[in-house]
């Protein structure tokens, strides 16, 4: 995908959100979409909007997953190569800009900084951000003194250079995926949970439903957005879908007032301070290595083994951070949890029907926060208005996955 081609792609999902539903309704095409994460809730908000009849089920409960323990920046950073994958972000940044406007989503669009510790490794960045800025991409490296403008509470070396992006956002994912299931509900969605999908029901090879632990679901078609889950993608699409899921850790503040604006990803540690004043704080390294980690994540826990534990690792964070933002060491802590990224091999989002069972739709990603609301549209355009989105096919289920480690 080129520039040209995201912005005809851009331009046909525009031409979409203002398109009347297109569906009387005794010709309904009924959805499944199974699981209830920012990505499932966001296809299940512009499905209905396209006039499906939409069923959402979850077998645990809405925005519990990936979506609860998310760092949730929106961006389109040097991280997101190569330049297709990056425009997709820098679409994904441009749905979320619409969606605020339909839905009055809260969303703190204050740029990110960023910088490393080593001088080497800074260098690289900012040939990343000159590529960046060919991109098309509003980021710059800036110096202390603008640093400490945009964050007057940060303490750096006056050595310091970084890197802003100005089009960068962060949101509360848990609160966005409510008011989209809500919308969706508006529209007439119905949503269930505890209810987890089994497996496809198929007629002559065709799928006719969804079979659920309670029940079999009627559907012309389905989406699968069930996020790190290893095994569902290939059990309703016929084919496998590589994941190396990784875990990382978040710790979420109880309400306080403004002490940091931007996204700041700081050496050791990511921050940001949402509208409702909670400061969310990401781990950058993954887990030490050893086999006590090893033995206590192979069932993917999103929760520590107690309380005790997660306030340690919550503990450790607050202090990484306060190293940048000592007004942060006082905060008391609310919430500390284990993510699970949803992470094909290839580190890009698998978006796209299954070309042996094309009623299959797998919305399997990370930046599945940044790309949510895209992924929506791109969902409803494709199933719904049958309007093929060009370029999207790079990121079909049926491709070769080659292993690339990003995050
Ligand atoms: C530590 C961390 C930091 C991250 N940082 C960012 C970031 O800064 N920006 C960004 O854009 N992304 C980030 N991500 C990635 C992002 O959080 C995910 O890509 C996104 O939340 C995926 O949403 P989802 O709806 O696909 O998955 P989920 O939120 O996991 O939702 C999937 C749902 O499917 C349900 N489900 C699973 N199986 C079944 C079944 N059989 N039947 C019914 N329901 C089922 C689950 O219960 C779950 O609720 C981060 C992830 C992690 C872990």
């Amino acid at each position: 995908m080129d520039r040209r081609t995201a912005l005809k792609l851009f331009a046909s999902l525009s031409a979409c959100i203002a398109l009347p539903p297109v569906f009387a309704a005794a010709s309904k095409p009924r959805v499944t979409v199974i699981g209830a994460g920012i990505v499932g809730s966001s296809a299940a908000y512009y499905l209905s909007k396209a006039g499906a009849d939409v069923t959402v089920i979850d077998q645990q409960a809405p925005a519990s997953h990936s979506t609860l323990g998310t760092f949730a920046w929106l961006n389109a950073s040097w991280a997101k190569q190569p330049k297709h994958y990056h425009y997709l972000n820098q679409l994904g940044l441009s749905q979320w800009r619409a969606l605020q406007a339909e839905l009055s989503i809260p969303i703190d669009w204050h740029g990110s900084i960023e910088w490393f510790e080593s001088t080497q490794r800074n260098q690289r960045l900012s040939e990343q951000i000159l590529e960046q800025q060919r991109w098309g991409e509003r980021s710059s490296m800036i110096h202390a003194d603008a640093i400490r403008e945009l964050e007057p509470n940060i303490v750096i070396d006056d050595a310091t250079v970084a890197a802003f992006a100005q089009n960068d956002g962060a949101v509360d994912p848990v609160q966005a995926s409510k008011q989209l299931l809500d919308a969706a509900i508006r529209l007439g969605a119905k949503v269930h949970f505890p209810e987890a999908a089994l497996a496809p029901v198929l007629r002559n090879e065709r799928l006719i439903g969804v079979e659920t632990n309670l029940r079999t679901i009627p559907s012309d078609f389905v989406v699968v957005a069930s996020g790190a889950d290893p095994q569902l993608p290939e059990r309703f699409s016929g084919l496998p879908l590589p994941q190396r899921s990784t875990p990382g850790v978040i710790a979420f503040s109880e309400p306080t007032e403004r002490i940091l604006h931007s996204v700041v990803a700081a050496p050791g540690v990511h921050l940001h301070q949402r509208a409702d004043g909670v400061v969310v704080i990401g781990e950058q390294d993954g887990p030490p290595e050893g086999q006590a980690h090893t033995m206590r994540l192979q069932n993917r826990p999103n929760r520590f083994p107690n309380q005790s534990l997660a306030l340690q690792h919550g503990r450790q964070l607050l202090t990484r951070a306060s190293q940048y933002f000592p007004a942060l060491q006082e905060l008391t802590l609310a919430d500390v949890v284990i993510g699970w990224r949803p992470l094909p091999l290839d580190g890009h989002p698998v978006l796209g029907a299954s070309l042996k069972r094309p009623e299959v739709f797998i919305a399997v990603m990370h930046s599945g926060v940044c790309l949510g609301p895209l992924a929506g549209q791109i969902i409803a355009s494709e199933l719904i208005y049958q309007i093929p989105v060009e370029g999207i096919e790079q990121f079909g289920p049926d491709r070769q996955f080659a292993s690339t480690v990003r995050y």
